[in-house]
């Protein structure tokens, strides 16, 4: 069987997506190579094994897995063919979609942006599932020089080195976003650290944890 542990984690981390997204919204995907385990299309991320977990080429040939493929694999393809990452988190979840919604680049309100970068920028909006929409997403994370980005009207995606970083990190992001919208919320102005003080952070960052 090909990327057996790859589609491992996807099976035991899509559970995950229950806490963070609505129903059977959002996916995920773990690369090996140039290839990825990917969440399967429409189906609750409790009901399939091992073998059911397509894995798909960086250019979006679905290669093996009994289950067809999350509907977004042209924006994990792309993700994946631009970036050196392990794994990439889809989801709607309320408070960064609440910012999709607005259409507002989640600005660096907190110290913690740096998991994904000095913003989240706003992918421009395509119908899910295009070619249109992996390009937006992709552009916009160059831009912004981020491994993060909401997409008008649709939610959030997040890559990381490995699956748990990327889950982690869509946590973050997640948190954020309810931060400066509860801030807003309260009729207060959310301050933004500058760039010095972020660069700051990224340099503690390198030698923090265990
Ligand atoms: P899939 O079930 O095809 O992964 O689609 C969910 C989604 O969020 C599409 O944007
Ligand atoms: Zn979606």
């Amino acid at each position: 069987m090909i990327l057996e542990s790859e589609r491992r984690a996807v099976v035991d981390h899509a559970p995950e997506l229950a806490a963070l997204t609505p129903g059977r919204t959002g996916n995920l995907s773990v690369r090996d190579g140039d290839a990825f385990a990917v969440t399967p299309t429409g189906v609750p991320y409790d009901s399939f094994d091992v073998e059911d977990v397509p894995v798909v080429g960086v250019d979006g040939e679905h290669r093996e897995g009994r289950m067809a493929p999350s509907s977004e694999v042209p924006m994990h393809a792309a993700i994946y063919r631009r970036a050196d990452v392990g794994a990439i988190v889809h989801t709607h979840s309320p408070w960064a979609t609440a910012m999709a919604v607005a259409r507002e680049p989640l600005p660096p309100i907190h110290y913690m942006i740096v998991a994904v970068g000095k913003r989240v920028p706003v992918a421009e909006y395509a119908p899910y599932g295009t070619d249109d929409l992996a390009a937006n997403v992709v552009a916009a994370m160059d831009e912004a020089d981020a491994t993060a980005a909401l997409i008008e009207n649709h939610g959030l995606v997040v890559t990381g080195a490995d699956l748990e970083t990327a889950l982690e990190n869509t946590h973050h992001v997640e948190s954020l976003a309810r931060l400066y919208l509860q801030t807003r919320a309260a009729g207060l102005e959310p301050r933004t650290l500058s760039d010095a003080q972020l660069e700051a952070v990224l340099e503690r960052f390198e030698s923090y944890g265990q």
